[in-house]
């Protein structure tokens, strides 16, 4: 009769080294207490996730608050549904987020200790841990075929009892160790399953960071851990990964507390202590047909990718101090008394985190984004919307760039001072908004546009006004001195210089000093609202003014 000593050599022939030579090579880690050491693991199956992005701002944020260290690994075991070069950009979008990690696969090179850090690399580590536990007898072969498998699906539901592979319907759970061996020499395809020796009945106890002690049903599943094409799943991963990696911590998706039994009975056949899991809340959103919630959808939502967001021109700080609302119930107080606070200067906790609240919220990611783009300096604005422009607005990098300064004063426009307006949500709605204040654009847009006047007005009355304007105004002060000139040559052309006075009598007047203020601005930008008039006609000056003017009256015939 064989052993399974044999079995596991006969399956491993070229595995010599042990677990323990995996414990010496990966040692502990000496970092100071309390350090925790955590990791982002995607899989390179397709574009960075908002919530992969959540994950990874919380990870690298515990890390920091610990003295930690934080890596990436790739989890590339799915090769039928890899997206080459997806890992990669993964990172580099990442990176723009600030997000920079201490080791691990870094997209075309490895840093670390620890690894390799594509469990592609890792085969061999596997295999090791899996060769010790066949020969204890806590892992097997497994021969199945599809249609064995459908079979047993079919019985299970007919039975209406709980699919899987494990107890009496494990078929080859109990196989003879001689029969494996003549089956594997024979040929016949297999893969390996961890054998568990769990019961549903009886329950475990795990500690969340986030939501409390959880009470699950204990695994009793024979998990694959070894898949015909010699990798590993998530599960067995996961195990070995964490463990030679040394992890503290694992956040991730809330998806996974379901295998969490699976995940806490590897830990415990190895006798490894395990980490410590914080299960995040997944980011959902209302359905816009039927009104409830769900999660994001890759398909439906743009929002669930990450450069969707950078695509659209949204400061990366707001989009981070967004997701930190979404984190952490606190944050929005903390943001509200610093507005300017340096985020790095708040502290996340898991007590603080937010389990009802992860609903995406796009006015309120708005709100902010709009609240940190006003409190910019115009040097900072113009270096952000300049790099943005470059990668996804040449119209607006054009600009920009043949005049730095002018784009900086259109900005600067009632900014760098107390209450900054707050102008624009994302750096895509710049170029809409300031348009106007370029000559050639003007003329463009002027040509097509139709100027909303007020129609009450006569032309006549409007022409007439607009070149006494551009010709007496006081520019040599301040605004209101600016004003006072305004009302007093709208009084020549009709117009009260008073409101209460033009609502009393409004068949005397053509009417009032508001109206003189909006007929410069439609002719000035074409439309009806514009940042504060007295900085746009700084801006453009007399002579420009004096032309665009020339151009309406010719339009308008006025
Ligand atoms: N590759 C897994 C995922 O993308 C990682 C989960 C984990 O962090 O353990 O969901």
């Amino acid at each position: 009769m064989s052993t399974l000593k044999e079995l596991a050599d006969l399956i491993f022939p070229d595995i010599k080294l042990g677990v323990s030579d995996l414990e010496k090579k990966y040692p502990p880690r000496t970092l100071p207490s309390g350090a925790e050491v955590s990791r982002f693991a995607p899989s390179p199956t397709g574009f960075l996730h908002t919530g992969s992005l959540f994950a990874s701002l919380v990870g690298r944020k515990f890390s920091e608050q610990t003295k930690g260290v934080y890596f990436f690994r790739l989890e590339d075991t799915d090769q039928k549904r890899e997206i080459e070069g997806s890992g990669l950009e993964q990172i580099n979008l990442l990176n723009k987020f600030g997000i920079v990690f201490d080791e691990g696969y870094l997209g075309t090179s490895e840093k670390g200790e620890y690894g390799p850090y594509r469990q592609s690399q890792r085969a061999e580590i596997y295999k090791i841990v899996i060769k010790e536990l066949i020969k204890k007898g806590r892992a097997y072969p497994d021969f199945c075929t599809k249609e064995e498998l459908d079979a047993l699906r079919q019985v299970q539901e007919a039975n209406k009892v709980v699919p899987g592979y494990y107890g009496e319907y494990a078929k080859y759970r109990n196989l003879k160790i001689d029969d494996a061996i003549a089956f594997i020499k024979e040929g016949k395809p297999y893969v390996i399953r961890f054998k568990s020796l769990g019961d549903v009945n009886k329950h475990i106890k795990v500690v969340d960071e986030i939501r409390g002690e959880l009470l699950l049903s204990q695994n009793n599943q024979d998990i694959v851990i070894l898949k015909s094409d010699g990798l590993p799943t998530y599960h067995f991963a996961h195990l070995v990964d964490d463990h030679f990696m040394r992890t503290t911590l694992v956040i991730r998706g809330e998806e996974w507390i379901a295998s969490l039994p699976i995940h806490v009975e590897l830990f415990e056949t190895m006798n490894w202590q395990r980490p410590k899991y914080a299960h995040l809340p997944v980011i959902m959103i209302v359905d816009e047909e039927t009104h409830n919630r769900r999660k994001l959808s890759k398909r439906k939502d743009n929002v669930a990718a990450v450069s969707y967001f950078l695509k659209q021109g949204y400061p990366i700080e707001g989009i981070i101090k967004y997701l930190y609302t979404i984190a952490n119930s606190n944050f929005e107080e903390w943001l509200t008394n610093n507005p300017k606070g340096d985020i790095s200067t708040f502290k996340l906790s898991f007590e603080k985190f937010s389990l009802d609240g992860a609903l995406f919220d796009l006015p309120k990611l708005n709100n902010i984004s709009k609240e940190v783009l006003a409190l910019y300096s115009k040097e900072k604005f113009t270096d952000l919307a300049l790099k943005y422009a470059s990668e996804c607005d040449p119209k607006l990098k054009e600009l920009i760039e043949k005049d730095r300064n002018k784009f900086e004063q259109i900005i600067n426009i009632e900014r760098e001072i107390e209450k900054p307006r707050k102008d624009y949500e994302r750096f895509g709605d710049v170029l809409p908004k300031i348009l106007f204040f370029y000559n050639d654009e003007y003329d463009s847009m002027l040509k097509n546009a139709d100027l909303p006047f007020n129609e009450f007005i006569p032309k006549k009355i409007i022409g007439e006004f607009l070149l006494d304007a551009v010709e007496n105004m006081d520019l040599s002060k301040d605004e209101s001195v600016w004003f006072e000139s305004i009302k007093k040559i709208g009084l020549n052309h009709g117009f009260a210089d008073d409101k209460k006075v033009y609502k009393e009598n409004p068949d005397k007047y053509n009417g009032w000093y508001s109206d003189c203020i909006s007929l410069i601005r439609i002719a000035l930008t074409t439309t009806t609202v514009s940042p504060k008039l007295f900085d746009v006609i700084k801006i453009l000056g007399k002579e420009e003014i004096k032309r665009r003017f020339s151009l309406v009256i010719k339009k308008y015939d006025c």
